[in-house]
């Protein structure tokens, strides 16, 4: 049988464990997974692009799982009363071929774009950090306040979108975490003047300049969530030329990063190399530094993986029959003579 976890059952795993708990755990399973890169067998994602949209798939593997995520991008979904974001992923034991879970991912996704975000900053940001902004305040952005604040202790956030009900959304939605200090600026240049951490995770098909030179002070993270895609990207060309730039998988952040607007030679380092001690994180404390996410599959394997733990555990999901269990495996045809049992009974 397949586990089968949707969006109800995610929902509720959240609620039991806690977002902040859910978020440090599942950062712990990422840089786990970091740390065993040369374990997994990898690609850049495969797109699939539409004039107001892309969808990808993400397979990556090692040893025991098969991991993918089915993952769309339209960012004018919203007007059509949409998630820009949707997602849904499996696993499946590498020595049958057994598809074991099979799981919604949209909220996963966030938790573990925000989870990623945070841990990358944990080695770039300066240890000082406090204030961030945050720049696009759409269905992201409450997960990406409260992973900095639950992985770093930031306690002090000023928010900008160009859609002011966006940002009023987060306001209320933070209301609930009291911890944190949460105002709107008037502007990009407003909201990130004096801060320790830029996050931009703003949503539009084109080349944007979210941030501007003019705008980075010595000493600044930048955690760019929103450039994932060919002429989708945040950040004026001079800010990625100068900044320390830390990519996830350099195959996929060449085509789809802010460093897709570098030579193909620019200089990089893949995340795996900074968790390993192998490469420096940040260099020194007025080095401007530069997360430049898109999202690699290996997060989503992490991510599945938590989520079958933690669901095994707290006994959360349905079993599915989701590929037929025979008593003769070479009786495929038993299936159509004598129907399967109605097995969707939920296990919790
Ligand atoms: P969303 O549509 O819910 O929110 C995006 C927000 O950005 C909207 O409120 C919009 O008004 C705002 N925005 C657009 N242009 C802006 C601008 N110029 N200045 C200020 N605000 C602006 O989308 P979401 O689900 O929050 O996703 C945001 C982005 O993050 C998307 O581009 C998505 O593809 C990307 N993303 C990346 C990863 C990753 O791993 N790197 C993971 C998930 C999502």
């Amino acid at each position: 049988m397949t586990r089968y976890i949707d969006v109800t059952d995610l929902s509720r795993l959240v609620a039991r464990k806690g977002l902040s708990t859910c978020i440090s755990e599942m950062a712990e399973y990422i840089r786990e997974d970091y740390l065993r890169w040369h374990d997994f067998e990898k690609c850049p994602r495969l797109a699939n692009h539409s004039p107001d949209g892309v969808i990808e798939l993400m397979p990556v593997s090692d040893r025991n799982l098969y991991a993918f995520k089915y993952v769309n991008g339209h960012p004018k979904n919203t007007q059509r009363g949409m998630l820009t974001v949707m997602a849904f992923g499996a696993l499946g034991d590498v020595d049958t071929g057994a598809p074991v879970l099979l799981s919604e991912m949209t909220l996963t996704t966030a938790i573990r774009t925000a989870a990623t975000s945070a841990l990358a900053a944990r080695y770039l940001a300066r240890p000082d950090s406090r204030r961030m902004a945050l720049i696009g305040n759409g269905s992201q952005s409450e997960f990406q306040a409260l992973a900095f604040h639950a992985l770093l202790g930031i306690d002090e956030i000023r928010l900008y979108d160009l859609d002011p009900k966006a940002s009023a959304k987060l306001v209320a939605n933070l209301r609930a975490f009291p911890e944190l200090r949460v105002s709107i600026a008037g502007s990009v240049a407003e909201a990130v003047r004096g801060a320790d951490i830029v996050t931009t995770v703003t949503a539009d098909k084109a080349f944007a300049t979210i941030l501007t030179p003019d705008m980075i002070e010595p000493g600044m993270h930048l955690n760019a969530v929103g450039g994932d895609c060919p002429g989708k990207t945040e950040l004026h060309r001079d800010i990625v030329d100068r900044a320390r730039v830390i990519v996830e998988y350099e195959p996929q952040s060449r085509v789809e990063g802010e460093i897709q607007q570098m030579p193909a030679d620019s200089p990089t380092t893949e995340f795996w190399q900074v968790v390993n001690g192998q490469a420096p994180g940040r260099e020194s404390a007025d080095q401007v530094t530069l997360f430049d996410s898109v999202g690699f599959a290996l997060e989503d394997y992490s991510a599945l993986r938590y989520v079958f733990d933690v669901a095994k555990a707290l006994n959360i999901g349905h079993e599915l029959a989701l590929v037929p269990e025979l008593a003769n495996p070479k009786d495929l045809f038993a299936v159509l003579r004598q129907p399967l049992a109605d097995t969707r009974k939920k296990s919790a």
